[in-house]
């Protein structure tokens, strides 16, 4: 795969409590080392660690520091990129298949930028103060995932954008569409999902015993 995958993992996983996450073990291996061996076809893996971390070893991987936000930290790991096509991906996210990687990839390669989506299973409401409030439709709404890919020059031209905009985003795509070029939409998966809160453990032990992808 002539792509170069960006790895944020310079978090210090302040949610789950359990110090950066890229070095917390699911199923025998640090979320690390899932990540990278999702993307073991990629020609080029840059991870942004956070600063003073250990250089992780045995890993095929180029270890930049990371900035003080995830997007500080995909700007750092777009400036290395060698290749015309990135994929960002964040570390918290181990379950990542094959299957998931080409469908972005090919929408990435005929749009520019694409991202995995979900539809949300539960009723969504906008609570007006401790009660119910308002319903929001579901239907009209989808959760964003990561790998997301790019043309690493549109992606450089995002950050920059934002940068001198003083914009801050959560993910990468948010960046392309605030310089106004199309996001493609493909389909997300649900064992792509991002380890957050301690609940979350248990369910990637599991799923990592029978992971085959
Ligand atoms: O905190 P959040 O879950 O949004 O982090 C998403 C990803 O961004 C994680 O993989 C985390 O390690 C990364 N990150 C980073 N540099 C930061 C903050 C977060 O690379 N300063």
């Amino acid at each position: 795969m002539e792509v170069s995958v960006l790895i944020p993992a310079a978090g210090n996983g302040e949610r789950l409590g359990l110090g950066p996450k890229a070095f917390l073990r699911v199923g025998g291996k640090t979320l690390l080392e899932w990540a990278v061996g999702a993307f073991q076809e990629a020609a080029e893996v840059l991870v942004a660690l956070p600063p003073g971390a250990p250089v992780p070893k045995g890993l095929r991987a180029t270890f930049l520091e990371g900035g003080r936000t995830r997007q500080e930290s995909v700007s750092r790991l777009l400036e290395a990129a060698s290749l015309p096509l990135v994929l960002v991906h964040d570390v918290a996210r181990p379950f990542v298949s094959q299957r998931l990687v080409a469908r972005v990839l090919e929408a990435t390669r005929a749009t520019g930028a694409a991202v995995p989506v979900l539809p949300l299973p539960d009723t969504l409401i906008r609570p007006e103060g401790e009660g119910y409030g308002e319903v929001v439709p579901r239907e009209a709404l989808r959760l964003v995932q990561t790998p997301q890919g790019f043309f690493t020059a549109l992606l450089r031209e995002a950050h920059a954008y934002a940068r001198k905009r003083g914009l801050s985003a959560t993910d990468d795509a948010q960046l392309v569409r605030a310089l106004g070029y199309p996001v493609a939409l493909v389909e997300g998966e649900r064992a792509a999902f991002k380890i957050t809160y301690p609940e979350d453990l248990p369910l990637a032990e599991a799923l990592a015993r029978v992971w085959n992808a």
